[in-house]
């Protein structure tokens, strides 16, 4: 069928990976005929929809809320690394050992590519549109888009997948720049909730489309190696906007991240 050539599966060896805990691909393929996804999916829309991490028309600048808007506000490297330094102390080993004396400049060139994020630009990345489909106005998936994150409460990483689609108002965008977007929000400080919600923002604003739905399915390390030690919980996260705020256009999204059979 003509739509299943718009349908981009990045990482189709997921699904034929087997690790400890099921990958999200693989949860959503195992449970397909349960379709668990789909009976909870209401709670999930409304969870999102009157919670607090729902971005608003009315909220303020809501693609760039989250970036430095002043580099000479940010500490120096210097400063970054003896605060590196006094975490080593704390936690009870001497930073001026040789397996640790260069660990703090290791840290900050990690952190910066761990939060790459807040120096690029969604809209921006979004910004080259194409025209010329010939009239292609059909729903456009981009599934399987792994991601490392970092939770903003213990800066610890969250591993996961985002599958994003959205319905074509005329122009579409290169299918590399929706997985670009979700790195943009993954490599910030946030929640997935949050982020969820910052993605469908993104496109929502850049393309003026007419729907897009996002969804997330992680895995919180906070979770599995600290705290309540679940190793095998997943967390999925939802948006539905425009004309995906629909029973039809929802399941069609949710089954096509199944597999379009
Ligand atoms: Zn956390």
């Amino acid at each position: 069928m003509m739509k299943t050539h718009y349908t981009i599966d990045i990482d189709q060896s997921a699904l034929n990976n087997t690790t400890l805990c099921e990958q999200p691909a693989r949860f959503m393929a195992h449970h397909g005929l349960a379709n668990p996804i789909g009976n909870s999916m209401d709670a999930i829309v409304n969870k999102t929809n009157g919670g607090d991490v729902n971005e608003t028309s009315e909220a303020p600048s809501p693609i760039d809320q989250q970036s430095v808007a002043n580099d000479d506000m940010r500490p120096s490297r210097e400063e970054a690394e003896a605060a590196v330094r006094t975490l080593i102390e704390w936690a009870g080993d001497d930073p001026a050992r040789e397996g640790l004396v260069d660990t703090p400049m290791r840290v900050v060139k990690s952190f910066e590519e761990f939060f790459a994020g807040y120096k690029q630009d969604p809209v921006e990345i979004l910004s080259r549109t194409f025209e010329e489909v010939e009239g292609y106005d059909d729903l456009v998936l981009v599934r399987n888009i792994e991601f490392e994150s970092h939770c903003e409460h213990h800066m610890v990483p969250v591993i996961g997948k985002a599958h994003v689609a959205y319905l074509p108002n005329g122009k579409v965008v290169g299918l590399s720049k929706l997985a670009r977007v979700v790195d943009v929000y993954a490599k910030r400080l946030s929640t997935q909730e949050t982020m969820t919600a910052q993605v469908a923002n993104a496109i929502e604003a850049a393309l003026n489309p007419r729907g897009v739905a996002v969804l997330i399915d992680a895995d919180h390390q906070c979770m599995s190696t600290r705290g309540v030690y679940k190793k095998c919980s997943s967390t999925i996260t939802t948006q539905f906007r425009g004309d995906f705020k629909t029973p039809e256009m929802e399941r069609r999204f949710l089954d096509m991240l199944r597999g379009y059979q």
